[in-house]
């Protein structure tokens, strides 16, 4: 349910209006607009008819339900694009944001140097595992808080925020020391009690969609976190998995339409692992800044060859340096026709 504050609401009624919503056993979620002030009550639908009330309280406008299953992550709740800002770089409202790196952290040298390509390349933010989710128990699992610690280093160095991967609840305060942006992996997506810890965090999530979730199951989970107070949430499409065997997985393109217009979250796209060839990795690249995305998540290592994890679908440095290149041609491109927010 959302309250809908009159346009010359006074701080008194927003306070009582809130009252009023705890009273009934909800919880409120101011979001203060430019023009107007929303107050979404969150709770199971248990006392709606109670909440309904709150239209005879003084400075309301009137109450809407919301009849999506997801409140916080929706347009309804928040009309304009939520913009996330990390250190000196922002994604969402426009922009697109590359974030690149390698799949796993491997050794101080191989992380020095791939941030330094990441950072020569232009890219604003540096990725790197050191949780690493891998199908078979007996693949690299990563260096864990040493991995954190190295990150951290040359995500100073180099001046760029990091983002990594968080898998298991007891891991979040650990990662969140040692990163700007914590993120939640494929296979985590609903891992609920993960989503919930998350959501108490003060830094953004990058949350990635499963390969089996739906955009509504999505966004179902990027509200567990919404609804635990944290509104820094960027959304991912991975890539899905479809019977197609060329590709990893598919990535699912009209997901970002269709994200921008059920939700003011920031939509990113990772082509590396929809696609698992470096070769394809360009040519998707492209389709996200066409299709409208926030930005990209792409890994690149020094050596893919020699990569612990992932090495197939890495892209070499030099082809980051020209992806770089076609992303700010392209967005130019896309700006010239109008085709941008
Ligand atoms: C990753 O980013 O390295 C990763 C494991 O991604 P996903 O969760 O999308 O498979
Ligand atoms: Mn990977």
């Amino acid at each position: 349910m959302i309250i809908l504050m009159k346009k010359n609401v006074t701080q008194t009624q927003i306070d009582q209006v809130t009252e009023w919503i705890t009273s009934v056993g909800y919880k409120p979620h101011l979001s203060q607009g430019v023009e107007r002030t929303l107050i979404g009550a969150i709770g199971d639908d248990r006392g709606k008819i109670h909440l309904k009330a709150a239209a005879f309280l003084p400075g309301v406008e009137k109450v809407v339900p919301i009849l999506k299953p997801y409140k916080l992550a929706s347009r309804e709740f928040k009309e304009s694009d939520t913009v996330i800002e990390v250190g000196h770089c922002r994604i969402g409202g426009g922009g697109f944001t590359v974030i690149a790196g390698p799949c796993s952290i491997e050794s101080e040298e191989q992380m020095m140097e791939s941030g330094y390509v990441a950072k020569k390349a232009g890219a604003q933010i540096l990725r790197g595992g050191a949780f690493k989710p891998r199908t078979s128990p007996y693949s690299f699992q990563g260096m864990e808080e040493e991995g954190l610690r190295l990150l951290k280093k040359v995500g100073e160095k180099t001046g760029m925020p990091v983002v990594t991967e968080v898998m298991n609840t007891v891991d979040v305060d650990l990662v969140e020391a040692y990163s700007d942006i914590l993120q939640i992996g494929a296979r985590n997506v609903q891992n609920f009690a993960l989503l919930k810890k998350v959501g108490h965090s003060k830094k953004p999530v990058l949350l990635k969609r499963g390969l089996m979730t739906t955009i509504e199951e999505l966004l179902m989970s990027a509200e567990y976190i919404l609804s635990e107070g944290n509104d820094q949430i960027i959304l991912c499409e991975r890539g899905i998995r479809t019977f197609e065997t060329a590709t990893r997985n598919t990535l699912d393109i009209s997901a970002v339409p269709v994200l921008k217009e059920l939700t003011h979250l920031p939509v990113i796209i990772d082509p590396s692992h929809a696609a698992g060839h470096a070769k394809y990795v360009l040519p998707l690249t492209r389709a996200a800044v066409a299709v409208g995305a926030d930005g990209v998540i792409v890994e690149v290592h020094p050596e893919p060859e020699k990569a612990f994890s992932d090495g197939p679908q890495s892209l070499r440095p030099e082809q980051l340096y020209r992806l770089m290149d076609e992303v700010a041609v392209l967005k130019k491109a896309m700006e010239e026709i109008g085709g941008l927010p």
